[in-house]
């Protein structure tokens, strides 16, 4: 049973780790440094160690895993798969990630 569990363990690993890769998820959802290392198991982002301890002492504090450490179960796995950073900034638009959607779109503005 053990052995099983660490092999779920590993298969998971490297599909969290193919899901950073992507591109929608290869920045932290909250403030854009590369290489997410933590998931938010709340709404299902991938972000850095530094926000993951703000998102932990938040009030109600989110849910938050370490990628390489915690181990995730084939539910979680799903809702990552079904969830992951490019969903979130769908259901943040025009709330909490205003701003820093804002800056991204100051970014990719052509320069003329
Ligand atoms: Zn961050």
């Amino acid at each position: 049973m053990a052995s099983n569990k660490r092999k779920q363990d590993e298969k998971h690993l490297k599909i969290l780790r193919e899901m950073v890769s992507l591109p929608s998820n290869k920045q932290c959802f909250d403030c854009h440094q590369r290489g997410p290392t933590y998931v938010n198991m709340t709404i299902g982002s991938f972000i850095c160690t530094s926000c993951s301890g703000i998102l932990r002492g938040l009030n109600p504090p989110h849910r938050v895993k370490s990628i390489s450490m915690a181990s995730f179960t084939p539910e979680e796995m799903d809702f990552l798969k079904s969830h992951g950073n490019e969903l979130g900034i769908d259901l943040l638009t025009g709330a909490v990630c205003l701003n820093s959607l804002q800056m991204d779109a100051l970014l990719v503005l052509p320069m003329y």
